[in-house]
């Protein structure tokens, strides 16, 4: 016994390492797709990690990495053909969680490119448009940004749109603003949303941001959330857009925006689920290494029911989008369940990040410690790509039948 409290004190056990896959999702995935998933992982730690704060605090966009980003051969993850990555809708999910896990604007980024700009074009756009577009962007040479919201409308834009587009011949002509448009201030390519005047529904253009007349960008200034993705106020004057870059095989009405939308939106669902493993993890190595009263603050029980509760919001959510994923495989993913799956996981987010915060006491709130970066960039997925409230809505509207959208 007295051999055994010896070699104990000289050898203590290794503490064990952060795992926020609690319910092994990731080890569900075949051989190849893991192995895409190890790659991004090693990028994110190892290329994003050590320089992300800096860029968040500075409200810049790390363009260093997008050489080795390139490299990870990720454009159009999901979309099969003309050059794009593929893969299942768990490998989707599971890269926006080992993206969000170490930076959401990273993850933003990509998102708005692959799925909002890429995705508007592989689901809506015609074969041409496809054949023109997708390789590119798949190489990620052509970066793109998705324009659906406006200065005056935002949870609205269904039936608000003001961006009006105008037939001329063998051109349309755009007028109007977009606000909030991630991506935008440098990016090549906008995926842009008008009302047609003569028909008065919603269509989609190509818009190639740096060589059409009348087309410009506003940075937006002052963020205190995702501000490594660079949001850009869009103004369109008598910008002129060739017929052939109008998405013309499907965006007939804002019913195919929604398609978009419902893709993206659970997508956010992953992206939040990775922003708490993110912060849980560094909570938790926090929690073993933290000292107060000359012990390891994670050995406290009312710590240790913090780390719990963050790890079942975690696993709950995990859970919710693994079925969401099993849904969009079989091509069977309803607009109500993607909008409950991200009005669950958003939400739920907040509740996590803030317990992490809590958890660093005052470091919580230094950038450098990375839980405040998680914790601020939460509220802005709480609020984009339809906000909590319209997520609600809309599966109310499916479980009552009646639509409370005033
Ligand atoms: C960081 C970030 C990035 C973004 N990126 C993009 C992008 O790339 N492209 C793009 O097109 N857009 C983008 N957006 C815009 C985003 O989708 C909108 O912010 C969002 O749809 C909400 O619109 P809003 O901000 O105008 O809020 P509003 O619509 O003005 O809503 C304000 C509040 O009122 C509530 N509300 C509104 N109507 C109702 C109602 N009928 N019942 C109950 N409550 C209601 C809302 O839920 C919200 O709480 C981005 C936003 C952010 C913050």
């Amino acid at each position: 016994m007295a051999t055994s409290l010896a070699s104990a004190k000289k050898d203590p056990r290794p503490l064990p390492a952060p795992d926020s896959d609690f319910y092994r999702f990731a080890e569900t995935l075949n051989a190849d797709e893991q192995a895409i998933l190890k790659k991004v992982r090693a990028f994110m730690e190892s290329k994003v990690a050590p320089i992300i704060n800096k860029y968040w605090v500075e409200d810049a966009f790390p363009f260093e990495l997008l050489p080795a980003f390139k490299e990870l051969n990720l454009g159009g993850l999901g979309i099969q053909g003309y050059g794009c990555a593929g893969g299942s809708e768990l490998l989707v999910g599971l890269v926006g969680i080992e993206m969000a896990r170490v930076d959401a604007s990273i993850a933003t980024f990509f998102g708005v490119h692959s799925f909002l700009a890429m995705g508007s074009i592989a689901l809506v756009g015609s074969e041409e448009q496809k054949q023109k577009w997708l390789p590119p962007m798949a190489r990620m040479e052509k970066i793109g940004c998705f324009g659906l919201t406006e200065p005056l409308v935002g949870s609205g834009a269904g039936g608000g749109l003001t961006t009006t587009a105008k037939r001329d011949g063998d051109t349309w002509i755009l007028n109007g603003q977009k606000r909030w448009i991630g991506n935008a201030p440098w990016c090549d390519i906008s995926i842009i949303w008008a009302r047609d005047v003569d028909d008065n529904q919603v269509k989609g253009f190509i818009v190639e941001n740096k060589s059409t007349p009348g087309f410009s960008v506003d940075k937006m200034l002052n963020k205190i959330a995702l501000k490594v993705v660079q949001n850009g106020q869009i103004t369109m004057k008598d910008c002129r857009v060739p017929e052939a870059n109008r998405l013309a095989s499907g965006a007939q009405s804002f019913r195919d925006t929604a398609r978009v939308l419902r893709g993206t939106r659970y997508y956010v669902g992953w992206e939040s689920t990775g922003i708490q493993m993110g912060a849980y993890e560094h909570a938790l190595k926090y929690a073993q290494e933290r000292l107060q009263f000359g012990k390891p603050i994670g050995s406290f029980q009312l710590i240790q029911e913090l780390l719990a509760k963050m790890l079942a919001n975690i696993t709950a959510c995990q859970c919710m989008v693994v079925r969401t994923a099993q849904l969009a495989n079989e091509g069977k993913l309803t607009d109500q369940q993607a909008a409950l799956a991200k009005a669950f996981t958003t939400a739920k987010s907040r509740e996590t990040v803030s317990w992490a915060r809590e958890l660093l006491g005052g470091n919580g709130i230094i950038a450098d410690y990375n839980v405040g970066r998680f914790f601020a960039d939460a509220e802005a997925l709480y609020s984009y790509e339809g906000t909590y409230q319209m997520q609600n809505l809309i599966v109310g509207k499916a479980i009552t039948g009646f639509s409370a959208f005033v």
